[in-house]
C-alpha cells in the first residue's frame, strides 16, 4: 500500500502503471482521512473521502465559510495534502 501512495505522490506514472492491479484495489478500500483541526487548531470537522481531491473539494467551501478565508491558497492546499492521513 505505502509503495502505491508513494509511486502516486512522486507523480510516477510508470510505477503507478506497473503496480495497477494491486493499485485498484487498494483505491477501493483505503480512504482518505483530513481533520481540519490539524490546520486550524479547535476545528472539529472531519472528512473522509476516496481521493485527496474530494477532500479538497470539500475543505475549499468549508474554510471559505467556516473561517473566513476567501482564497484557497496553493500553501492551504499543500497544507491540507501534507495532513491528509490514509485510513
Ligand atoms: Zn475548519
Amino acid at each position: 500500500m505505502s509503495e502505491w501512495l508513494t509511486a502516486r505522490s512522486r507523480g510516477s506514472t510508470v510505477r503507478v502503471s506497473w503496480h495497477s492491479n494491486a493499485a485498484l484495489t487498494i483505491k477501493e478500500h483505503a480512504m482518505k482521512s483530513f481533520a481540519c483541526g490539524d490546520v486550524v487548531p479547535g476545528c472539529n470537522a472531519r472528512w473522509v473521502c476516496s481521493t485527496e481531491d474530494e477532500i479538497l473539494a470539500q475543505v475549499a467551501p468549508h474554510a471559505t465559510s467556516a473561517h473566513g478565508l476567501t482564497e484557497i491558497s496553493p500553501e492551504l492546499v499543500s497544507a491540507v495534502r501534507s495532513n491528509i492521513v490514509t485510513v
